[in-house]
């Protein structure tokens, strides 16, 4: 797998759980389509490659938070339409005329700079209008949603394809969440509304994250947006038992680079922090906090897979490596394969457990593992990898 590299700790990427995931989601909320979030290097998957399986496995659409990344999918070959998911930099409007991508806009200012680049270009740019409804990041407030799609309207560069807003609390647990999502989409149907009173249609509305795509089905409109369901993590532990049979995209491994016998009281890593309990079998990995392995894992009570049986770690968690413990008599030698997150055997180390003891969503541990860390596409239905 990593063999040859410098270090022996990869990230493994499984294209046919993506397409998977996209299958059960497309069946979920059809005749909606399926638009999938790939910003961020793919939620920390590699962009291209999930873009790639996820238009294969039946997405209409990608999205993207910054031109630049909207970009970065042209290079690698993506000719899907591609929708970046926040207004820009008036400065970059012609840098996403020339990549062809989908620009989202809200205000008058950021139409204006697009209207001007795609005249420019020669060229229409189909374009989406975001309104905030009850988020309060970016988008248009309902009351100025009209001005701005007369000026989509008016400018003959532009082309008005699609209307969209964001839910804050598709997946809290609570009442007060639920009425909230409601209000959210009272607020944007009656955007429509008011559109539709002055003669304007909108083909393609959308408003669900992963979230209001599987608990929402009034949110589905047109289209979802769905990131972290295609990475096969449910949105919240709240929603796990109606998130489907979703598979984990993505696993985390290693191997042991040395194994030594402590006795008891023995205190490996910095800090000296935690006594062996009895003389133990210690190995060392070398993978760290700078790749992605919270330092705080190690007091929330992380553990890893060696030998397909979980395995505390035996000390603080360093920047390259850490130490774990195998405890007394342990078979594990240098090379053993190590899953941090992931299956191994019948174990498994999810994602969501690494949130639920770190205090935070799967997105962030799963946009936390570094760039030092290689990420290993595998296809195993496809026989390659
Ligand atoms: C990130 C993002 C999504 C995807 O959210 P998930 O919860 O990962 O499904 C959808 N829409 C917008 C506007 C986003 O920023």
């Amino acid at each position: 797998m990593a063999e040859g590299r410098s270090r022996a700790t990869w990230a493994e990427v499984d294209l046919s759980a993506v397409r998977h995931n996209v299958g059960v989601l497309c069946r979920l909320v059809a005749p909606a389509d399926l638009c999938a979030v790939v910003k961020a290097d793919g939620y920390g998957h590699g962009a291209a490659a999930v873009a790639r399986a996820a238009l294969d496995g039946g997405a209409s659409m990608v999205a993207v938070a910054l031109g630049d990344e909207g970009e970065e999918l042209r290079r690698a070959g993506i000719r899907a339409p591609v929708l970046v998911l926040s207004e820009q930099p008036a400065a970059s409007a012609p840098a996403v005329v020339a990549a062809g991508l989908t620009p989202t806009l809200y205000t008058l200012g950021g139409v204006a700079a697009m209207a001007a680049a795609a005249e420019a270009a020669g060229t229409v740019v189909p374009v989406h209008v975001k309104v905030d409804t009850g988020m309060h990041r970016v988008g248009a407030d309902p009351a100025a949603v009209p001005a701005v799609v007369a000026a989509v309207a008016a400018a003959p560069s532009l082309r008005l394809e699609g209307l969209f807003t964001h839910l804050a609390v598709a997946d809290g647990p609570s009442d007060e969440d639920a009425e909230y999502t409601a209000l959210q989409l009272d607020r944007f149907d009656a955007v429509t509304a008011a559109l539709a009173g002055q003669g304007v249609g909108v083909t393609l509305r959308h408003a669900a994250n992963s979230a209001g795509a599987i608990a929402w089905a009034r949110s589905r409109y047109d289209m979802v947006r769905c990131g972290i369901a295609v990475y096969g993590q449910p949105p919240s532990p709240s929603l796990a038992h109606l998130a489907g049979d979703l598979r984990p995209v993505l696993s985390l491994r290693s191997r042991v680079s040395a194994v030594r016998v402590l006795d008891a009281g023995e205190r490996p890593s910095y800090g000296r922090v935690r006594p062996l309990p009895e003389r133990s079998v210690v190995a060392t990995v070398p993978i760290g906090y700078a790749d992605g392995l919270a330092r705080r894992l190690q007091p929330a009570g992380g553990e890893v897979l060696i030998g397909g049986r979980r395995r505390p770690l035996a000390g603080t968690v360093t920047m390259d490596q850490i130490v774990v413990d195998c405890g007394p008599d342990d078979p594990v030698r240098p090379g053993d394969e190590v899953v941090l997150l992931g299956r191994q055997g019948d174990a498994e180390v999810t994602a969501a457990e690494w949130a639920q003891r770190l205090g935070t969503i799967t997105y962030e541990v799963l946009c936390g593992i570094g760039p030092r860390v290689p990420r290993v596409i595998v296809d195993p239905e496809r026989g390659r990898s």
